[in-house]
């Protein structure tokens, strides 16, 4: 029998009636084998996440205040809903081992990873499935680097004993047995995991939106859904601002050619995104789809050089690097002309230090000008069919300056998997949503 791996996200597990709505999702299909569960999130607006409640237990600890009561309102949500369910599952025992753990001061990895945990052992007890804890599957070296391929080995050498099972997401350990846990989000990746490993038919990540829209609903109103996008369209649109997933569950699912398949606990009858690879996406596609989504982000900094035969000069491109490695700065683009480049980097990693790094650009690079534009951002319009596709530039390019959009950058790499376009922050949400209209309007 062909195996899918389901992931329920934190909305998706949060009370008694979501967790009716995934146990009639997952016994709907004897190939839904193997869940991976987040811990609770929110219930209502204004209401907390497991998760969160956890990290304050940590630090009320570390401030020396009495946590027992904290960590008590964690339990009494799981205990709501084994009452509510009336389950079997000796939870009492549970909340013991950690209340007896957390007397010696453990890590927050530790105490975040409970929410996961005691979740699984609930939803397992639920649906009749066996639980299989994730420490012992999921691995990192001492040094805390997640170790890919001994987990795949341990979580095919551990599944192969169980028809169906319960794996709380999000955490693994260390050699020494100590509890790491991914960034937050991460029970996705633990679910891309599984997924990769077993070499499952479908990796289904199901939350609360049906998929990934075509461009931000706060800016386009009722955005189209994209129906399937490539791993690496995904990785684009995501770099550039779209987040549904976590970025580093793409990896373990595209390595093993396991579709991702985005879904809505709440409209389970919606197919999603299905996320594939670039072959595929090819052949499920709409022909009349130029482009796949447009993302972007806002607030970053354009410094232009320019230096009368920089052409003929060797190593000036490797001595920018240099420059922005000593401050720690990852590029996003370099757009260069004959005797000009550009370098374009975020605020964020500019952090306060753009005079300096100016002096160091002219002290070390010695242009005989630079100009710098502040204030800018970035539109990345994704697609695959775009490379196959006269004009798609040119309907780009008009849809922006019949928009009063003044370009202030292009960037476009030969493989034409998106053409990224540098605005003012003013214009961003207009030129996004004369992009939309271009291309998805019509
Ligand atoms: N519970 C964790 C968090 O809130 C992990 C997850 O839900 O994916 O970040």
């Amino acid at each position: 029998m062909a195996v899918k791996v389901a992931k329920f996200g934190g909305s998706s597990v949060a009370d008694v009636i979501q967790l009716r709505k995934i146990k009639d999702i997952i016994k709907s299909d004897p190939e839904r084998r193997y869940i991976v569960v987040s811990a609770p999130g929110k219930r209502f607006e204004g209401d907390n996440k497991i998760t969160d409640l956890l990290y304050l237990v940590k630090t009320t600890m570390e401030n020396m205040l009495p946590f027992e009561q904290l960590f008590q309102v964690v339990c009494d949500r799981y205990t709501a809903v084994h009452a509510n369910l009336g389950l079997e599952v000796d939870m009492q025992s549970a909340y013991d081992e950690i209340k007896e753990k957390l007397r010696d001061n453990p890590s927050a990895d530790y105490i975040a990873s409970r929410g996961e945990y005691l979740n699984a052992l609930l939803i397992a007890d639920f649906l009749g499935f066996d639980f299989v804890d994730a420490e012992g599957m999921v691995k990192f070296d001492e040094k805390g680097r997640f170790l890919m391929e001994d987990t795949f080995e341990a979580i095919r050498e551990e599944l192969a004993k169980h028809e169906y099972a319960v794996i709380p997401g999000f955490y693994g350990s260390l050699p020494n047995g100590d509890i790491k846990t991914f960034s937050r989000g991460g029970s996705d990746i633990t679910g891309a995991l599984v997924a990769g490993a077993i070499g499952a038919e479908c990796y289904e990540n199901w939350t609360d939106v049906s998929g990934f829209l075509m461009a931000d609903p706060r800016i386009v109103k009722d955005p189209k859904q994209i129906r399937v996008v490539s791993y690496k369209e995904l990785r684009e649109l995501s770099y550039m601002g779209a987040s549904v997933l976590h970025e580093d569950a793409i990896y373990p699912a595209r390595i093993a050619d396991v579709p991702i398949n985005i879904r809505n606990t709440n409209v389970p009858e919606d197919p999603g995104t299905m996320i594939v690879s670039e072959e595929r996406a090819m052949e499920l596609k709409a022909g009349d789809d130029i482009i796949t989504g447009i993302a972007g982000s806002k607030d970053f900094t354009v410094v232009a050089l320019y230096k009368n035969m920089m052409s003929q000069e060797k190593g000036f491109v490797r001595r920018i690097l240099g420059i922005l490695d000593d401050y720690d700065i990852g590029f996003e683009h370099l757009p260069s002309g004959i005797d000009t480049v550009s370098v374009v980097m975020s605020n964020k990693q500019i952090n306060g230090r753009l005079d300096e790094i100016i002096n160091e650009f002219e002290s070390r690079l010695r242009p005989d000008s630079i100009d710098i534009i502040e204030n800018i951002a970035q539109i990345a319009t994704v697609g695959h069919m775009m490379s196959a596709r006269m004009g798609t530039a040119a309907k780009l390019f008009t849809a922006l300056a019949e928009a009063g959009v003044n370009i202030r950058m292009i960037d476009q790499g030969s493989s034409e998997l998106n053409i990224i376009v540098g605005v003012e922050n003013k214009d961003f949400n207009k030129a996004i949503q004369a992009i939309y209209n271009a291309f998805v309007e019509k």
